[in-house]
């Protein structure tokens, strides 16, 4: 199916953008477009199967190579990706977009499409266990390997850049999992153009509405929707966002297609949905984060914590430079370390304790034990993942109740 975006109406809110871009009239004039439970698309001639496959006409084959229902959410997310860019030539920047089973299928068509045996991958620590478990694990068997640098020196990157040639992707998180340290993305995707790599950043924990790395130039952004943008934990899925569409035509949809890692329409429907309020959602979501991190920075029990919308994070002015707001994910540590960090946990009864992010709800969890299980421990610590770290996704309840539910925890 072509993946080229259509245009929508032009809105001038980032807001109005996530109600409506990327739906198109039901015919049978259903307002929501319904959920495509449907494997397979009817042809009525033989004729017309024929020009399907080869592309002379437009129109859906088989779910696994596109659906109306996956499509509305892919053109959304496409929209939001964009919202108020312009592109090379100009114009509007469009780009186009591939729904996936998960966050991690939609990394695995990103990989496949472009790295062959011998190409090497550029990216930092502390990225999230799953893509780190990808990259150290799967791709080296076969012959890709990654480099894990701190992207805080420009001058490595540049170093390494300048005499391995193998390097063919640059890949960044940011903020980044579960330390929320963010990397430069002007500074560092304009390195990755000079040497002509191509470049993908997971823009996960941020959600367009606060960052958009197209701005300063990414090939891809990618997605886990599972987060912020599906919102409510009602589903898994994730997504591809290219900016080169016939590159994404012809190469990146053909090896999503063979990989199979398709979504389904009832998980592509909740995605729909859960993005419309996307913007009241990141707005209360950021209202209540500063507060939470401010109580827990004065609170005498924490030793510390990560937020990138506090003065004393290593790369605040990063964050102040690339994200309209420092988004709704933190870390801290309490005094006490791991045995504190336990009964902090146990003791919480507005919060929900279980792995995962983005969703309405406050989301606590211990990633020495359970995100980052997977990473030794050595790598962990060199990344800021200690013993007693606790990462937590603020929800968007009412205040009072997260900074009363935090309090007394801390008490117990
Ligand atoms: C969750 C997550 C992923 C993986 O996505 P899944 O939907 O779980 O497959 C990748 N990157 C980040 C930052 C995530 O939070």
């Amino acid at each position: 199916m072509d993946q080229t975006p259509k245009s929508d109406p032009a809105l001038q809110g980032f807001g109005s953008a996530c109600v409506h871009a990327g739906h198109t009239p039901d015919p049978l004039h259903a307002h929501l477009t319904p959920i495509y439970a449907s494997s397979t698309f009817v042809f009525d001639t033989t004729e017309q199967g024929m020009n399907r496959f080869s592309g002379k006409e437009e129109g859906y084959i088989y779910s696994r190579w596109g659906n109306p229902s996956f499509r509305e959410a892919e053109d959304k997310v496409a929209a939001l990706e964009t919202f108020g860019i312009t592109g090379d030539d100009g114009k509007p920047l469009r780009a186009g977009a591939l729904l996936h089973a998960s966050g991690m299928a939609a990394l695995t068509t990103l990989f496949m499409s472009h790295l062959i045996q011998g190409d090497k991958v550029l990216t930092h620590p502390s990225l999230y266990g799953g893509t780190d478990e990808l990259l150290q694990k799967i791709f080296p068997a076969l012959g890709v390997e990654a480099a894990f640098v701190d992207m805080h020196h420009p001058e490595k990157v540049e170093a390494l850049l300048k005499t391995d040639p193998s390097f063919k992707m640059m890949y960044l998180e940011t903020p980044a999992n579960p330390t929320l340290r963010c990397v430069d993305l002007e500074l560092c995707l304009g390195l990755a153009r000079k040497y002509h790599l191509i470049t993908a950043v997971d823009n996960t924990f941020a959600s367009p509405y606060l960052q958009r790395p197209f701005r300063y130039g990414a090939d891809y952004v990618f997605h886990s929707t599972t987060k912020f943008l599906n919102g409510h934990g009602t589903a898994i899925g994730g997504v591809l966002i290219g900016r080169d569409l016939a590159h994404m035509k012809e190469r990146v949809t053909k090896v999503h297609n063979i990989l199979g890692g398709n979504a389904s329409p009832f998980d592509a429907y909740l995605l729909t949905q859960g993005i419309k309020t996307l913007e009241l959602r990141m707005t209360r979501h950021c209202d209540n984060a500063i507060q939470v991190a401010r109580f827990l920075e004065s609170h005498p029990a924490i030793a510390r914590v990560n937020y990138p919308g506090l003065a004393s994070h290593p790369d605040h002015e990063i964050a102040l430079k690339q994200m309209t707001r420092p988004g709704a994910m933190m870390s801290y540590e309490l005094k006490g370390g791991m045995e504190a960090g336990k009964r902090f946990i146990d003791a919480l009864r507005v919060c929900v304790r279980a792995v995962s992010l983005g969703t309405c709800d406050t989301l606590v969890s211990h990633p020495a034990s359970m995100t980052h299980y997977g990473v030794p421990r050595e790598q962990r610590e060199k990344s800021g993942i200690s013993d007693g770290l606790i990462r937590m996704s603020v929800g968007i309840e009412n205040p009072e109740d997260l900074l009363n539910d935090l309090d007394s925890a801390l008490h117990g």
